[in-house]
């Protein structure tokens, strides 16, 4: 799909001024490709309508080509499409939370209870999971494997009960043992199949889930949203969970099922690791399907945090080498509104995200570092040449963090203004010898 819509939209560039013309021919380009990519054909119908009224007589933004203008409508709309904001989990006023994990064998309902599991760990929660899945040989060992590998509990009654009764006896034993989300993992089937259907309608009527859980196999496409529209209808979902998304490029099943479900997609599995399950980005999948990065959302949020007047009153701080601690936490300020650091590099196209796994610059650091600041009075902040090992200790204290942290701070401060100065130094060198400005 990607490769198709880059096609029909590279079509645009380069021209002066969009007619109505211009994005009829791009739009039928872009039906195809969406088409192609399996997104449902009524989908296609009402987003290509959609584009189209947007797009023609519109404005072309001052700092856009009239191209780059019908990517943003298509980037837009897409996003849409698929729910403007990544969906959380639902949790019960009272815990604990019931999840019931639906779907087809071999979606991943199994690997993704695993990794449901290992993200509420993180959350400080108490999961226990459920092993409902009495037909699949070893299904019921598969789950405790992985409840052993998240280190989470595991229910089960082996392959002899009632599925139902296994449920509500689960439910029983979790309350007595304090287990604040429960997570129910149930037989797949093959194709929609009524008796697994009043099976799974049975076990939800037992336990009264908070959420379904439907999980897809990105791969499949429109089996996929077919599945989605079934499930829907007999069970009544309250999101999806769609998995192999590391293999499939093209995106066509998210595309379709937020559409014809009208339900969110709230987590997406990229791989067979239980750490390889990220919360559903509606505009980052737009973008990936377009094929550029998240440069659209990169530019909307760099145009909105940095304000450019800002910008020239720190060119000039630095220039008379008045750069304090105050400016720095300035600095802090704005790249935290931009995003977490490994996320804004991840939206930059050609940039692949997986390499940036490792990178260790993380939100936390920076509220450290603020902190630090935070605790200085602002003569420290403006000199912080007057900070004596007393009052490093005293900062220690007032930011919760140790002496050695505020030691480096204070030492990453003035090598940051070495190098400027050495900066504004050979500016003026080369000023001097004619060669600048
Ligand atoms: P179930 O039958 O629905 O319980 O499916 P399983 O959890 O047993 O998963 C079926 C297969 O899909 C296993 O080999 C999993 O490792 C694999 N799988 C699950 N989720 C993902 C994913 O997000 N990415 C990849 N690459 N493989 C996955
Ligand atoms: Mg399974």
């Amino acid at each position: 799909l990607s490769e198709k819509l880059q096609n029909a939209l590279g079509k645009l560039k380069g021209k002066g001024k969009l007619s109505e013309k211009d994005v009829d021919v791009a739009m039928r380009e872009v039906r195809l490709a969406l088409l192609e990519a399996d997104v449902n054909f009524k989908v296609v119908k009402d987003f290509i309508k959609k584009v189209k009224e947007r797009a023609i007589g519109y404005e072309v933004m001052e700092s856009l080509t009239p191209g780059q203008q019908v990517i943003k409508i298509v980037n837009e709309e897409l996003t849409n499409l698929m729910g403007e904001k990544e969906a959380k989990l639902n949790f019960a006023s009272t815990p604990p939370t019931v999840i019931l994990m639906c779907g087809l064998q071999g979606a991943g309902k199994t690997t993704t209870t695993g990794k449901l599991a290992f993200n509420l760990k993180k959350q400080n929660k108490r999961p226990l999971l459920v092993a409902c899945d009495v037909y699949r040989p070893a299904a019921i060992k598969q789950l405790e494997v992985v409840g052993e590998k998240v280190n989470v509990p595991v229910f089960s009654m082996g392959d002899k009960i009632n599925p139902v009764d296994i449920a509500k006896a689960a439910l029983e034993h979790g309350k007595r043992n304090g287990n604040d989300v429960i997570i129910v993992d149930t037989a797949g089937r093959l194709h929609i199949d009524e008796e697994l259907m009043d099976e799974i309608r049975n076990i939800h009527d037992a336990v009264n889930p908070n959420e379904v859980l439907l999980v897809l196999d990105a791969m499949t496409g429109q089996d996929a949203v077919n599945v989605a529209e079934t499930f829907n209808e007999k069970l009544g979902i309250t999101g999806v969970i769609l998995t192999k998304l590391d293999g499939d490029a093209r995106g066509g099943a998210a595309l379709s099922i937020r559409a014809v479900t009208e339900k969110p997609i709230k987590f997406a599995g990229m791989g067979e690791k239980f750490d390889q399950l990220e919360p559903f980005h509606p505009d980052r999948m737009a973008s990936r399907i377009l094929g550029m990065g998240d440069v659209l959302s990169l530019i909307e949020k760099a145009q909105a945090s940095i304000d450019a007047k800002k910008a020239m009153e720190l060119e000039q701080k630095i220039r008379n080498q008045e750069f304090s601690f105050d400016d720095f936490l300035d600095q802090l300020e704005q790249m935290k509104s931009l995003g977490p650091i490994d996320q804004l590099i991840g939206m930059i196209p050609g940039m692949n995200s997986k390499a940036l796994k490792g990178l260790d610059v993380n939100e936390k650091d920076i509220n450290r570092i603020k902190a630090i600041i935070q605790s200085m009075t602002k003569k420290e902040r403006d000199n912080p040449d007057i900070i004596d090992s007393s009052r490093r200790k005293r900062i220690a204290q007032g930011s919760g963090t140790s002496v050695q942290e505020v030691n480096k701070i204070l030492k990453q401060f003035k090598e940051t203004k070495k190098m400027m100065k050495r900066f504004t130094d050979m500016e003026k060198t080369m000023k001097k010898k004619g060669k600048f400005g």
